[in-house]
């Protein structure tokens, strides 16, 4: 098995039209931050290990981290300013990584990193594991935060009927996973369930649940038919009550059509609105309707339901991680 060179992944980069990696160049010596599960493992062997080049250029999209890299002429990941390496988790340790060379390459379509469109200051760098000088831990990404960065958001789901308690359970546990999904770890967000132990109304006639002990907001679900402007809503949601109510007949009937875990479109939407103003990143939650303002496509007027999902997703995926200030994505 022969060593492949820095010329030879460049060339592969730049034939494979689809690879997602745009302009790659070799660089020589520099540092750079490397984001990892796997800290406790690169300790004990003592080097990087990288992703096999054949594997790297087949799945370019999937983040090469899942699974302990062990190919000792693999690629290893790395950014150049550390702020992007902290954005990939607050959880992930942090290596600075000196290379004696490498590539740099661009790669636009990155999921996680809508708001990374300067090609010179957000590459990544594709280092060969040969070619890793030297690496420190410089600590998880969180002891490189300030604390309030990251909101710790507790918000009630609560049952109005006992009867509906197994239904708000599992709703509380999608909405999380789905939050932590969006958000990156920039928002700590902890649902707990309770039975409504009284209902207030707002000026619209909507019942909802007023907040308790140290909970951020909460979530009514309720059997009661929510009207506004003389039409039947999903749910509504209010910032300066810090409340949200979901009709639990109108998840079932948007469940039954787009699959069980697709309520989270409704229940995140009316979410974002009980939370609106909350600082992630120091910027606050906008109205999770302004998604015209903010120039994301797709998502305001559209169905969430149909082919519009993706613009909605990525929508709450800037908001969730502070970023919606940034362009929005184009195409797609
Ligand atoms: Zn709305």
């Amino acid at each position: 098995m022969t060593a492949i060179t820095n010329e030879k992944l460049r060339d592969r980069l730049l034939q494979l039209k689809n690879s997602g990696f745009k302009n790659p160049k070799i660089v020589g010596a520099g540092e750079a931050f490397h984001y990892t599960p796997h800290g406790d493992k690169i300790r004990r062997t003592g080097r990087f290990f990288g992703i096999p080049v054949d594997r790297l250029l087949h799945a370019t999209q999937k983040h090469p981290v899942s699974v302990p890299a062990t190919d000792p002429n693999g690629v290893v990941y790395a950014y150049q300013r550390m702020a992007a390496a902290l954005e990939e988790g607050l959880d992930f340790e942090i290596f600075k990584l000196k290379y004696r060379c490498a590539i740099t390459a661009f790669q636009p379509m990155d999921a996680v990193n809508v708001a990374r469109t300067d090609p010179d200051k957000d590459s990544q760098i594709l280092i060969l594991a040969q070619n890793i000088e030297s690496f420190a831990s410089i600590g998880d990404a969180r002891d490189h935060l300030a604390p309030d960065q990251v909101p710790i958001i507790k918000t009630g789901f609560i049952a109005e009927r006992p009867s509906d308690m197994v239904f708000c359970i599992r709703e509380a546990a999608k909405l999380r996973q789905y939050v932590a999904q969006l958000s990156h770890a920039w928002v700590s967000f902890t649902p707990s369930e309770r039975i409504a132990t009284s209902i207030q109304r707002n000026a619209n006639n909507h019942p909802f649940a007023l907040v308790q002990g140290d909970e951020t907001s909460t979530m009514l679900l309720t059997r009661e038919v929510l009207y506004q402007d003389g039409r039947e809503i999903a749910g509504w949601g209010d910032g300066s009550r810090r409340q949200a109510v979901v009709s639990i007949q109108k998840l079932e009937t948007y469940m039954q059509a787009n699959g069980e875990n697709r309520s989270v479109d409704t229940t995140i939407h009316e979410w974002l609105h009980s939370i609106y103003g909350i600082q992630v990143r120091g910027t606050p939650v906008p109205n999770p309707d302004d998604d015209q303002k903010y120039k994301y496509p797709g998502a305001y007027g559209a169905d969430r339901a149909t082919g519009q999902r993706e613009g909605w997703r990525r929508w709450y995926e800037a908001i969730l991680t502070g970023q919606q200030h940034a362009a929005a994505p184009t195409g797609r």
